[in-house]
């Protein structure tokens, strides 16, 4: 059988998702099938600039009994609750090699992308982005230093929907001392690449996308924003820069502001799409800091929308995805066009 006999549009078939290995099945049959299920009420969205309450705005005080300081535009700081902690001991446990267990330390930090408590990222300025950016590079460098850290996530969650508990414009950095399950195969998968084909995956998925056009939502001199062609949410993206680099220090002035211009501008498109603030997870996935040079890793962000279909109906995985594998119906390439018109 040739490899040109599926039909997108019409043939239900699975999508390797060249990063993680995994397997998508793609039903673009069943795009017309009605609806009968849930709709959700939207949240309010009428905030102020500043709560007395948040713990994330300027001045106020914290749980851990520190307060803020009056920060004009982006500000960092160890979270109260952390989910790590630097001190743990990485002792082992096994018992019969059916309970395995591994202590793990790491450092919680948190992030507020902006003082302004009533605002998100699609509307925050690219100067006030570009600032985030350098505080993420500084962050990055300062943890990179502590040898129990071998991995740094920068993260953020938006919206209820996601479980975001406050709605104060902020991420989170989790460094930790173990290489977290997505990143060690991401990892083995463009080792791999590297070892087979003496060029960087994602430089050479970014070409063949630039080539065919059809999944890039748009682009700019320095970075591509396209729905990979194994994308598992409705609206997935991934935002990708042009110039292999492994982390975000790496990448120069104008390949940051390029970054922060498309963050901005794919989020706004995002909040179009539905005429909502649009949720989501995004987080950058940057070579490991464990001492190696990691050539194989190329940097780019996830984002991870849930919508679905509207403002109110969201993609669950449930049913066939957690006892299986991850399933969709409309096809990454109608997602791209929905997101080039919005
Ligand atoms: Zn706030
Ligand atoms: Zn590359
Ligand atoms: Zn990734």
């Amino acid at each position: 059988m040739s490899e040109t006999t599926i039909d997108f549009k019409k043939h239900p078939h699975r999508r390797k998702n060249i990063l993680t290995g995994e397997w998508l099945l793609v039903s673009p049959q069943r795009t017309q099938r009605p609806w009968q299920g849930k709709v959700e009420s939207l949240p309010p969205d009428q905030r102020s600039s500043y709560d007395p309450k948040c713990y994330l705005c300027p001045g106020n005080k914290r749980a851990g009994g520190d307060a803020n300081p009056e920060y004009k535009s982006c500000f960092s700081f160890t979270n109260d609750y952390s989910a790590l902690e630097i001190d743990t001991p990485e002792n082992i446990f096994n018992v019969n090699d059916l309970l395995v267990a591994k202590g793990q330390s790491g450092i919680c930090r948190v992030i507020c992308f902006s003082p302004r408590h009533d605002l998100t990222l699609p509307q925050l300025s690219v100067e006030n982005i570009s600032d985030v950016i350098e505080l993420w590079c500084d962050e990055f460098k300062s943890l990179s230093e502590n040898k129990n850290v071998r991995y740094i996530l920068f993260f953020e969650n938006k919206g209820e929907i996601m479980g975001c508990s406050n709605p104060h414009p902020h991420g989170q950095i989790w460094a930790s001392s173990s290489i977290p399950n997505e990143i060690a195969k991401e990892q083995a998968s463009q080792r791999d690449y590297l070892d087979a084909h003496k060029t960087c995956l994602l430089c050479d998925y970014v070409r063949l996308e630039q080539s065919e056009g059809e999944r890039i939502i748009f682009e700019d001199e320095n970075v591509v924003v396209l729905v990979p062609f194994w994308a598992i949410w409705p609206f997935e993206a991934m935002v990708i820069g042009k110039r292999h680099a492994g982390s975000i220090p790496e990448l120069g002035s104008s390949e940051r502001s390029g970054l922060a211009r498309s963050l901005i501008r794919l989020t706004q498109k995002y909040d179009r799409l539905f005429n909502v603030s649009f949720p989501y997870s995004m987080g950058f996935h940057q070579r490991p800091s464990d001492g190696d040079g990691h050539e194989e890793w190329h940097l780019h962000a996830h984002f991870f929308p849930p919508l679905l279909r509207s403002a109110t109906i969201r993609k669950f995985m449930v049913g066939y995805e957690l006892l299986a594998g991850p399933q969709r119906d409309i096809t990454p390439e109608s997602a791209v066009e929905r997101l080039k018109e919005a």
